[in-house]
Parts: structure tokens; sequence; C-alpha cells
């Protein structure tokens, strides 16, 4: 992706361990690369078509002046956030801060932390079988929606569903959203987790009825395999509930570990697996 580049903007400001510096005060310099499409802009020559680094420069000068971390890794990590969530063009940003006059008794030109942060786009599923579905769906992108770390890029329809798993209970009704996002993976299954139990979510019977489940299908490619979390969701592929309001918001989205697009997977599913959309 193009790039804006801001090269050695000074900030003297107060980050340190040491309460001397909280006093004092030193010389920062910052470094960043922002990720944006430029090509528009370069064309029509016109500066609403871009960011204006003028504008980021004062508000990373403001930002580290008008607070102060103990650690250059914690003023980096809130300064790169800050900037994402100002500036609605700015994909993501590499953002090197560096400490040329940190308290270390030994001859050296400069300590730094350089860190990349980004939107991630994501696809989730959501479902609901127990009291009013629709509205916990709709309350699910709500909240998701009023999170500044997310950004709900798109919804499919709600599906009516059989239920999957043997377990004898109500129709689901089945949806997918897909979302951009400055949570890490895991970050964001602990918010989708604390949503669900804003919305009444009980865990007692594994596949059991629930008023609001929502999980994580896809992470921009990304293929994870922990004890609390794999993605993409280890039975998508074979889900025709899940494929099909999912192809209707990411046709060609691929399967990073099958290889397939979306739509591949759910005729593969429609043709030889089980049965649970009409
Ligand atoms: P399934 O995941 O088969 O649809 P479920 O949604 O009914 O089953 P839950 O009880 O909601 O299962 O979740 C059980 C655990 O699954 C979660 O606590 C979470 O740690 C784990 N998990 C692993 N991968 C994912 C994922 N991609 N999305 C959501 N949860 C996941
Ligand atoms: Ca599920
Ligand atoms: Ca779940």
């Amino acid at each position: 992706m193009d790039q804006i580049r801001i090269e050695e903007l000074q900030v003297f400001a107060h980050h340190g361990v040491y309460p001397e510096e909280n006093v004092k005060g030193q010389n920062f310099y910052v470094n960043v690369d922002l990720y944006t499409a430029t090509r528009e802009a370069g064309v029509m020559d016109d500066l609403e078509l871009s960011t204006n680094y003028g504008e980021v420069c004062r508000f990373i000068h403001s930002f580290l002046t008008e607070n102060t971390y103990k650690l250059i890794e914690t003023a980096a990590e809130r300064t790169a956030e800050a900037v994402l969530l100002e500036f609605p063009r700015i994909k993501g940003l590499t953002l090197e801060i560096r400490k040329p006059e940190a308290p270390i008794p030994l001859p050296f030109d400069s300590v730094s932390v350089k860190i990349t942060r980004g939107w991630k786009r994501a696809y989730l599923a959501c479902g609901s079988n127990m009291g009013d579905r629709e509205s916990y769906l709709n309350k699910a992108v709500q909240e998701l929606a009023e999170d500044n770390k997310c950004r709900v890029i798109k919804v499919s329809d709600w599906m009516d569903t059989t239920p999957y798993g043997g377990v004898e209970q109500d129709n689901f009704l089945n949806g997918a959203i897909a979302i951009d996002t400055l949570y890490t993976p895991e970050e964001l299954l602990e918010f989708l987790h604390e949503v669900e139990k804003k919305n009444d979510r009980e865990r007692i019977v594994h596949w059991g009825p629930r008023t609001l489940d929502l999980d994580i299908l896809l992470y921009e490619g990304c293929v994870l395999h922990t004890e609390k979390l794999t993605i993409p969701h280890i039975d998508m592929h074979n889900r025709d509930f899940v494929l099909k309001p999912l192809r209707q918001i990411a046709p060609y989205e691929i399967h990073p570990v099958l290889g397939k697009s979306v739509v591949q997977l759910y005729d593969e599913v429609k043709r030889n697996g089980e049965k649970h959309t009409v």
C-alpha cells in the first residue's frame, strides 16, 4: 500500500519510568509510515482525498505532550491507536518513538520502540435460538458498531435454520457480519464474549440453546490455533448455516487453510453436507 512518511518529528514530553523524567521532560523523536491509498488524491491533486500530514504531526505532538506514560512501548501503542481512530483514511501505520536522552549511564545514540498496527478485516458468525432472536442479533450488530475499535462493514440477512449438533432445540436465526477491527484475535474473542454475556448468554449445554452466539470465522488471512481460539473457525466449512450468510457478504473471501472461496465451500456443503438452511 502507498505510504506517507513523517520523519523525526520532535516532541518535548515527560514519558519515563523515573520520576525526574516526568518532572524535567526530554526530547522524543517520532517516525511514522502511514499506510493509505494516495492514488486518488495524487491523480486529482486534491488534499481532501488524502490525509493531511500536517494535521497528523500536530495530532501526535499534542497526544504525546498531553499524556504521560512510563514506557515508550505504551506511548507508541496509545499514539498508534489514537491516530487510527482519528484519521479514517489511514488503514495502518508503523510508528517509532526514539528517546536519545534516555537515562542510561553509558555512551549510546538512541533507544526506540517501533510497532506496526492497523485495521483488520474479520468475519463473524452470529446465531440465536432463544427469546426474541432477531432482536438479539440486531443488538450484537449495534454493540459492535458502538465499540470504537470495531467498524461494521457489512451485515447479511438473518436466516432461519435448523439446529446443528444433535441437541433437540428450537430453530436458529443465523447471520454473518464483516467488521474492521483494531482488536487482536484474542481481544476480539474476549469482546465477543462480553457482548454475549450482556445479552443473557449462559453456557449450559455445548451446542445447546442460546440467546446469542458470536464466533470468529476469518480474521485477515490469519491462521491460528491456541487452546482458546482457532481461526479460521474449525468447523465453518461443514456448516451451510454459516456459509450461506457469509456468501452473501463475502463470496470470494478465501479460507486460508483450505484455499477455497466461500462460494466454493458453500457449493460443496450444499452438495455433500448436512442441510440446515432452506
Ligand atoms: P462452535 O464453536 O462449534 O460453534 P459454540 O459456538 O457453541 O461451538 P461456545 O460454547 O460458544 O461454542 O464456545 C466454546 C469456546 O470455543 C469458546 O470459549 C472459545 O474459547 C472457543 N473458540 C475457539 N475458536 C473460536 C472461534 N473461532 N470463535 C469463537 N470461539 C472460539
Ligand atoms: Ca458457534
Ligand atoms: Ca461460540
